[in-house]
């Protein structure tokens, strides 16, 4: 079979595969290989030159059997339906896997926010959120950042949505500043949810956790990933890291913190003092213990899978690995973090900020993490236990724990 590197028919494949382990029956695999609702529309934009540009944005409800939907809004230039589709996908398979009373959805806009002014990008996000305020609410759909998207969007979102219905909706979105009803510990939490993955990962395979790691992207779930590894994990040297501009190398160890600043000083991370430059793909195969691929999607083929060396991968990326590749992970005795897991702790606090704002009542910092800690670790054995019982794969493992309760959830309600 040829590599898919459409997303979308890598998420469908993955939900057809788990529901033939699952034995369920052939409606409940046809709801749940397609997205439950889907919009499409345009976004005008006055541009600051003074001609109006239309952007084209996308928001997809995937599944709401357990909850509303929820999951990101990216912007990203290169932006296709299937991409949106398959994440919508994983959402809901990880807001099932860490058992969250939500379903899962995602969006985007195909833009270049790196070539836009921030007036530009504040009247493309009211634009998008004026497109989608009748499918989104609390108790509908709930956003949050995603690639290239921040808290600053969240609030433009948030104002344009409260504006349209008069009256305050904090849990309408997540991810937004603390001042406006965001919550402490979730702008690290996806990086946090990562690191205690790989901390009960060492743990079970008796693995030193405080060797050496490398780092695929460095975005916000990169750098706090280099950050809390340390922190959390009581050590470790970071040898490799890349961005989409370049990567560095270094085998005695990178000064996490200067590396962070520079790369928020320069926007890259190449030129780094002390960094031998390398080829930015070169990370993903370097010798390392942990390794953390932070991108985005198909990073992991079956081109470069024979040459990874990393014993523990943890993916703080959506879908970075095609399937041929996991299969040759797998052949090769390196132990996957799935995705829906590894990364699951970014929506765990979504969760948690829209409690918090539902009570109107916040959380110190230390109660978020603790919080955040118990569900990783608890989904974290729920996966092990999944992978002793049916015999396959992690990724496998996750996937059927999700897809039984998205199932179950559906059954229930009378759908299938
Ligand atoms: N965009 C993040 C993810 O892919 C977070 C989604 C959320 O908090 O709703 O998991």
């Amino acid at each position: 079979m040829i590599e898919s590197f459409n997303s979308f028919e890598v998420a469908q494949r993955q939900i057809q595969q788990a529901a033939e382990i699952l034995d369920l029956n052939e409606a409940t695999r046809d709801l749940l290989i397609w997205p439950q609702r889907e919009f499409k529309f345009t976004i005008p934009v006055k541009m600051d030159n003074g001609i109006v540009r239309i952007f084209h944005g996308w928001r997809i409800q995937y599944n709401t059997a357990r909850g509303p939907a929820k999951g990101g809004i990216r912007f990203y230039p290169d932006e296709h339906v299937d991409t949106i589709r398959a994440l919508a996908c994983w959402m809901t398979c990880k807001t099932a896997l860490l058992n969250l009373p939500l379903g899962g959805g995602k969006g985007g806009i195909a833009c270049n926010p790196r070539e836009m002014s921030e007036r530009e990008l504040e009247s493309l996000s009211r634009g998008y959120i004026r497109a989608t305020a009748p499918y989104l609410g609390v108790d509908k759909d709930i956003p949050a950042p995603d690639m290239y998207t921040n808290p600053q969007i969240m609030a433009w979102m948030m104002d344009e949505f409260e504006m349209i219905s008069q009256r305050h909706h904090p849990g309408m979105i997540t991810d937004k500043p603390l001042q406006i009803g965001g919550t402490e510990g979730r702008r690290d939490a996806t990086a946090r949810g990562g690191v205690i993955s790989v901390r009960e990962a060492c743990h079970a395979l008796n693995l030193d956790p405080t060797g050496s790691y490398a780092i695929q992207g460095f975005g916000n779930a990169g750098q706090r990933a280099a950050l809390l590894h340390q922190e959390l994990l009581g050590g470790g040297k970071l040898v490799g890291v890349c961005d989409s501009r370049g990567g560095i190398y270094n085998p005695d160890g990178f000064d996490v913190k200067e590396l962070v600043t520079y790369k928020l000083t320069k926007g890259a991370v190449s030129g780094f003092p002390g960094g031998k430059a390398i080829d930015r793909d070169a990370v993903l195969e370097m010798d390392v213990d942990v390794l953390y691929p932070s991108a985005m999607e198909n990073a992991i083929t079956s081109q470069n899978a024979p040459n990874i060396k990393g014993k523990v991968i943890c993916e703080l990326a959506n879908g970075p690995t095609t399937p041929e590749a996991d299969k040759i992970l797998n052949t090769n005795g390196i132990h996957v973090i799935p995705d829906i897991l590894a990364s699951a702790g970014g929506v765990t606090v979504s969760y948690f900020e829209m409690v918090q704002d539902k009570y109107s009542y916040f959380w110190e910092e230390q109660e978020v993490h603790n919080q955040l800690d118990k569900k990783i670790t608890k989904a974290y054995q729920t996966v092990t236990e999944a992978i002793r019982e049916k015999k396959v794969h992690s990724r496998m493992a996750a996937t059927v724990v999700s897809v039984a309760r998205v199932a179950e959830a559906c059954e229930l309600r009378g759908w299938v």
